[in-house]
């Protein structure tokens, strides 16, 4: 009797642990640690993960209840994800299930019907099974467990795909595929006995592939028609069929191949220890620090190249905003149909169809957001992270896992190198590259020498006392007006975050807030309706003040389209583009607005920060920040460096090619070490600057950070809770960790419940995690019930 344990999936801290199940004899070939099973768990069934498979009972078998159902005949996660995941519950104190779970395509979580799809020459009564088609349910295989044990043969030779059928927008497409019926050994009888030359011809073809091919290039790799496949086909020594082809947004035809450019001095200095260390299978992290421009991404290319040539495969991770077709382009360009891509733009199927690619080792480059980095490769040679300092590499819910953590974890299993690139590092990295735990690698030349833009910078207060109220100061009115009269083209930029666009009385000064959080409620001009971003509440506009009835109304904030209003008064005749969430909203919005930006059908892009990534438009020369301010001025410590980051950004949008590229950056607080040295470029001094803030506050990196956030419909127990919490960790911790709290969570109410907070700021404290645990367990019977306690460790945001 085996016995198989099971990771079910009831989220509750008491039930985070394996269960051990019975393996009905039957199914004993087919369980094994990674597929999933349903299992009878009180009253209910429920899915799971088996992540062991024993030999021995350590109760009496009648203790024990037998599996209910198998879910997976092929593993869908390997013995490395696997204990990854235990790792990853470990580390940010989520549910093992959830970090099972985070690790695979939506597709698969949920229990979609199962389909084998038969691919190639199976044993006889297997091929019964089938009765004639390509594809059968599971169940009906299930009906037969004598077959079980050859059919699982079948599918580890990949005779027999197990596919999830998806429910999806994007068609599933098929493709007539041709086949001789005959095993290879006869083909050369049958082709002798044969009259026509044609036909000869594709069975030497087959001799020669024995495999199936599709009609087209059948037709294209033999020269022939349609007329002599028929007539073999009608003699029953080929044999048709129609199989399924990947869902891909994605026409490999349309990317050009590209050739790797010869190395700069720079470059070869730079990939150098790159290469010894994918030489060496030895696990390193490298920060590649290099400026805009610099040629990093060609650096990553090559390296890669050196990881494919050693038959290894490689994960590319870029922030989901960045993942451009440009950067697509760069990656298809260079390797072709071996690259998976992977984002949240692609259909629920397309991602699952991606993620088979890579499980059946079709492809052997990811390039993705997020969440790639669980791509399950089992020979990894190389982990990139672009953009190392964006935030959304760290998930914002449960799992809160760091792709940058996680990318670590893997490298030092796979022994391979891990790079982190980055015009702008975070603080943390940088200062962990100065003490040498990171390999710092330093570009600071731009390709051809190019000269950093030119920046100026307005005193938006002048221009106001000046008599200017337009968004536009008068300087960068004059330099749009220049690209227009040149042809040349302008990205304007409206560093916008948050839902600034609230509605205001202008007699009582009553702002409309969402009645189930306390935040205001966002104006939607298409609809005329008020809708809270935290809780979709939603309502018409009123028609006069709640509180004192005045119909007058002022509107808030600077939102895109009221700087494309602004501009087609100031520039009617400037074609104008708009970037922001309701113009991207549709799939492949994004890319189209894009697309038509690059072939010159508009001389304005406007957006928020999802234009100021990656984008390379050789004819933009001017790039306008209409408000560099609205980010220095969140209540979060990583202001600074993230209004440096995002200005140094921008900036690298202009004058990439040929053409000169000029910055205007328009500001209420020009003065601002984040401002002046983001036009100069300077990130070292900004890295010396904003280090010292940071050790006199007490912040990252001289200090960790974890954040506890309590939430109750009751405000007077969130407050309670809060405060138990606080004392608990005073006893606990270390003298020098500063505790800071109850205090109430800057968004205080979402969703009706109440949220109060707790922050942690410690050097080292080696028993939080033992004793955040303990609280969890204190406070279990209500976290079943009314109360929520979440614990962030590093929070990226933090207020
Ligand atoms: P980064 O990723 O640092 O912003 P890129 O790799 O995009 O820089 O390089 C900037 C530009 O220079 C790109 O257009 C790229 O194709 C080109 N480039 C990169 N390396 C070379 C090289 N060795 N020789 C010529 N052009 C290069
Ligand atoms: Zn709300
Ligand atoms: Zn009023």
């Amino acid at each position: 009797m085996k016995i198989a344990s099971v990771i079910v999936d009831v989220p509750a801290r008491q039930t985070d642990r394996p269960f051990d199940y019975l393996i009905p004899a039957r199914w004993e070939d087919l369980v094994q640690p990674g597929i999933r099973v349903a299992v009878p768990f009180g009253p209910r069934k429920l899915q799971g993960f088996v992540v062991g498979v024993k030999e021995h009972l350590d109760v009496a078998p009648d203790k024990l209840k037998e599996l209910a159902e198998i879910l997976d005949v092929t593993p869908v996660l390997n013995e490395e994800l696997l204990s990854l995941g235990f790792q990853l519950a470990e580390d940010t104190l989520c549910f093992t299930i959830s970090a099972f779970q985070a690790m695979l395509p939506a597709a698969i979580r949920a229990a979609y019907k199962k389909q084998l799809l038969l691919r190639g020459g199976v044993p006889e009564q297997v091929q019964a099974l089938f009765g004639g088609k390509d594809a059968i349910d599971w169940e009906a295989a299930e009906e037969h467990p004598g077959l079980l044990r050859s059919l699982r043969a079948s599918i580890a030779e990949g005779a027999i795909e197990v596919v999830y059928e998806v429910k999806d927008r994007a068609q599933k497409k098929k493709q007539r595929v041709i086949y001789p019926s005959a095993p290879q050994e006869e083909l050369e009888r049958l082709a002798d006995g044969l009259k026509s030359e044609m036909q000869q011809d594709i069975l030497r073809y087959f001799i020669e592939h024995y495999m199936p091919v599709p009609l087209s290039v059948l037709k294209e790799d033999v020269q022939v028609t349609e007329s002599p496949v028929k007539s073999l086909l009608k003699k029953g020594i080929l044999t048709e069929r129609y199989v399924e082809v990947y869902r891909s947004p994605y026409d490999e035809e349309q990317f050009a191949r590209t050739v790797p450019f010869p190395l700069t001095e720079e470059q070869r200095t730079v990939i150098a220890p790159i290469l010894s260390s994918i030489e060496e299978k030895r696990h390193e992290v490298f920060l590649m620090y290099g400026v805009t421009g610099s040629g990093k991404t060609e650096v990553y290319l090559q390296s890669i190249e050196a990881v494919l040539r050693q038959g290894k495969e490689a994960i590319v991770l870029v922030p989901e905003i960045a993942l451009t077709p440009q950067m697509v382009d760069r990656f298809k360009g260079r390797f072709g149909s071996q690259v998976a891509v992977l984002h949240s733009a692609l259909s629920i199927g397309e991602k699952y169809d991606e993620w088979r690619k890579i499980l059946r080792k079709e492809v052997r480059v990811v390039v993705g957001a997020r969440s790639a980095v669980f791509a399950p490769f089992e020979n990894l040679g190389i982990i990139i992270i672009d953009e190392e300092h964006e935030s959304s590499y760290k998930q914002e819910d449960n799992p809160r896992y760091h792709a940058k953590e996680v990318a670590i974890r893997r490298g030092a299993y796979h022994g391979c190198p891990v790079i982190l690139g980055s015009a702008t590092p975070t603080l943390e990295s940088f200062a962990r590259a100065k003490k040498g735990v990171y390999h710092l690698l330093t570009m600071t030349k731009r390709m051809n020498e190019q000269a950093l833009p030119a920046v100026d910078i307005i005193d938006m207060r002048e221009e106001l006392r000046g008599g200017n109220r337009s968004m536009f100061s008068a300087l960068l009115h004059e330099k749009i007006a220049d690209r227009l009269q040149k042809g040349e083209q302008t990205v304007l930029f409206l560093n916008r975050r948050g839902h600034s666009t609230f509605v205001m009385c202008r007699d009582c000064g009553y702002v409309v807030q969402c009645p189930h959080c306390d935040i205001s409620l966002t104006y939607h001009r298409m609809n005329q309706r008020l809708k809270c971003h935290y809780c979709s509440y939603e309502e018409v506009l009123p028609q006069a003040c709640p509180s004192c009835q005045s119909p007058h109304f002022r509107f808030f904030g600077t939102g895109t389209q009221k700087v494309e209003e602004e501009l087609a008064k100031l520039f009617p005749e400037a074609r104008v583009i708009r970037m922001d969430v309701d113009t991207t909203s549709r799939k492949g919005a994004h890319e189209k607005l894009l697309t038509q930006f690059g072939e010159g059908k508009a001389d304005i892009l406007l957006g928020t920060q999802m234009i100021a990534k990656g984008l390379d438009f050789p004819r933009v020369t001017l790039v306008g920040v209409l408000t560099a301010d609205t980010m220095l001025h969140l209540p979060d410590f990583r202001a600074s460096e993230k209004t440096y980051q995002l200005l140094t950004q921008v900036s690298g949008r202009a004058g990439r090619h040929e053409l000169p590229g000029e910055v205007v950056i328009q500001t209420y607080t020009p003065e601002h070490y984040s401002v002046q040295l983001a036009r100069a470029q300077q990130y070292e001094h900004f890295f010396e600057q904003e280090m010292r803030i940071r050790r006199a506050h007490h912040y990252p990196p001289y200090y960790y950070l974890t954040l506890v956030t309590v939430s109750h419909p009751q405000l007077l127990q969130a407050v309670h809770v809060t405060e138990r919490i606080v004392a608990m960790l005073r006893q606990t911790c270390a003298a020098d960790t500063i505790i800071l709290g109850p205090a109430a969570s800057p968004i205080a109410r979402i969703k009706d419940r109440y949220r109060y907070q707790c922050m942690i700021k410690y050097k080292r404290e080696p028993n939080l995690k033992a004793v955040l645990r303990m609280i969890y367990e204190q406070y279990q019977a209500d976290m079943a019930k009314d109360l929520q306690i979440a614990i962030d460790f590093n929070p990226t945001m933090v207020m």
